[in-house]
């Protein structure tokens, strides 16, 4: 085992979970055992709740100004640190090490963005009548939680961690069980930019942790990341226990290139968007709709793929499981009459023989009832349908139940325009293949890939992390001067 068990982190210790059952933590790269990581029980939670709501009076009343000194320490650290920090990624989740330096660099992009946080939480003031003056405030929940998905180890606690954090609150992170490492660095750097023992903790765990999460009297808002499924299971266990819940799901995002494209930009685009993290990003392309005779540039779409070699600029999947789901995906396309252009099954990495690698794969002429038209892959595979209209690519895409984002490829601005009315994704791209939008705008998909009110990131996560008080203050002492005069 590369590195020690893993502990929860409490109170600003590392300490042992009171379970001892543990998973194994395997790189996905050669399947070399990293660490294993405790299943930690509801009294480990119980306990991280009781650091962080002792923590949370002096914390929530120390000024904004002052909070957000931490995050512009711990921003200088992440970017002091940023090659251990990608490395680490790297080796629990899989991807190239320079999508890791992306991470921790959009990390850091987050943090700058909390640390703008006292310019954007000013409340407003008025005097609503004579002498009566109405103001709000923005005020932290409380003790909040965060529970993160697998594909980015670092980046999504830290959509949630400084914003929530330097609104005032104390948070418990609950890392993925198959990438625990990074989460655990982040830890001890917000310590050494001075954050106070309690405001940020971690419970290793699974599913029976995020249970007791969504159940646990002392947390007041649960935000949640990760498939659809679990984040419905999430968002109606939190809700039914009336807490504030916000939970992003799974994706299924659709390409439209219409026949004006540009060519090669477009195909680099589309390679890029299907295979970037070795297509486990919930902003990955996952369909692609060619809309008239885009033919040539399908042909530039393979030779693109053609040129991602698996172990050099593609990574690996998370593990084994998750190889085998998608491979079964292409070998039910291929059973239903789709065409293989390009195939990624049975990729070995030589020298990584245990690691777990799927190669680029476009699979066309696939018809929208196929499982590939319809299911999130999560792998570097791109399924390519053909309509003769817009409108019935607009179809196909309004049918999916996901909602995360969509791109069209055109050199038409009102052709794009109508797209971008019609297509009903949260995050919409034109000429851009993962349109994630960057500080101060915030990320958040529609319909089935995300529940709840608001987004998770920017401006949006104010209004999730806070609660308005309001506050009417007559010092008029005029009799006959009220708050309607
Ligand atoms: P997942 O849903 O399996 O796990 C997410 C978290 O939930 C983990 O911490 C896990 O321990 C916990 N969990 C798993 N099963 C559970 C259950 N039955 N009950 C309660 N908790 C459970 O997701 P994943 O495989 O880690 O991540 C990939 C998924 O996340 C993809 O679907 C991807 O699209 C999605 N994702 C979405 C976004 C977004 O912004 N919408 C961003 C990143 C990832």
């Amino acid at each position: 085992m590369k590195y020690p068990p893993l502990k929860n982190y409490i109170s600003g210790k590392f300490v042992a979970a009171s379970s001892t059952k543990t998973m194994e933590v395997i790189s996905p790269i050669d399947g070399n055992l990293l660490s294993a990581v405790p299943m930690s029980s509801a009294k480990d939670l119980d306990d991280a709740v009781k650091a962080a709501k002792a923590a949370f009076p002096a914390w929530s009343k120390t000024p904004i100004k002052e909070r957000v000194q931490v995050f512009f320490r711990y921003k200088t650290l992440l970017e002091k640190n940023l090659k251990e920090l990608a490395e680490l990624c790297s080796e629990e989740n899989g991807k190239t090490y320079s999508e890791s330096v992306a991470e921790i660099e959009k990390s850091i992009e987050l943090t700058e963005f909390a640390c703008s946080l006292p310019q954007l939480v000013t409340g407003e003031v008025l005097e609503v009548s004579r002498g009566v003056e109405c103001r709000t405030e923005h005020v932290a929940l409380g003790v909040v939680a965060s529970i993160v998905p697998f594909n980015f180890p670092s980046m999504v606690p830290n959509w949630t961690l400084p914003n929530a954090i330097a609104l005032g609150n104390c948070m418990i992170m609950k890392p993925s069980e198959k990438v625990p490492l990074s989460c655990g660095r982040l830890a001890e750097l917000l310590k050494e930019a001075g954050l106070p023992d309690g405001v940020f903790n971690i419970v290793h765990g699974n599913d029976e942790i995020v249970n007791a999460i969504c159940d646990h009297p002392g947390i007041e808002a649960v935000s949640f990341v990760g498939s659809t499924k679990v984040a419905k299971i999430v968002y109606q266990r939190a809700t039914s226990n009336y807490k504030r819940c916000l939970a992003l799901g799974g994706a299924k995002n659709h390409l439209m290139v219409l026949p004006d494209a540009i060519p090669g930009m477009t195909a680099q685009n589309v390679a890029a968007s299907m295979s970037g993290c070795a297509g486990q990003r919930c902003m990955a392309a996952s369909a692609m709709i060619g809309v008239g005779n885009v033919d040539a540039i399908i042909d530039k779409i393979c030779e693109e793929a053609r040129k991602i070699i698996p172990g050099e600029n593609l990574g690996a999947v998370i593990n084994k499981a998750s190889q085998e789901r998608i491979e079964k995906f292409i070998g039910e396309a291929e059973r239903d009459g789709a065409k293989i252009l390009v195939d990624g099954r049975n990729t070995k990495v030589k020298g990584k023989e245990n690691g777990t690698y799927v190669g680029p794969t476009v699979i066309d002429f696939v018809t929208p009832q196929m499982s590939v038209a319809t299911e999130e892959i999560f792998g570097p595979v791109i399924s390519i349908m053909r309509t003769n209209t817009v409108d019935e690519a607009l179809a196909i895409e309004n049918a999916n139940p996901y909602g995360n984002a969509a791109s069209v490829f055109t050199q038409n601005g009102a052709m794009a325009r109508y797209i971008i009315d019609k297509a009903s994704a949260g995050m919409i791209g034109v000429n851009v293949g993962v349109p994630v939008p960057r500080e101060p705008f915030s990320f958040g998909g529609w319909n089935e890939s995300k529940f709840g009110v608001g987004d998770i990131t920017g401006k949006s996560s104010i209004e999730f992390w806070t609660k308005l008080k309001k506050s009417t203050v007559k010092w008029n002492a005029e009799a006959g001067v009220n708050w309607m005069s």
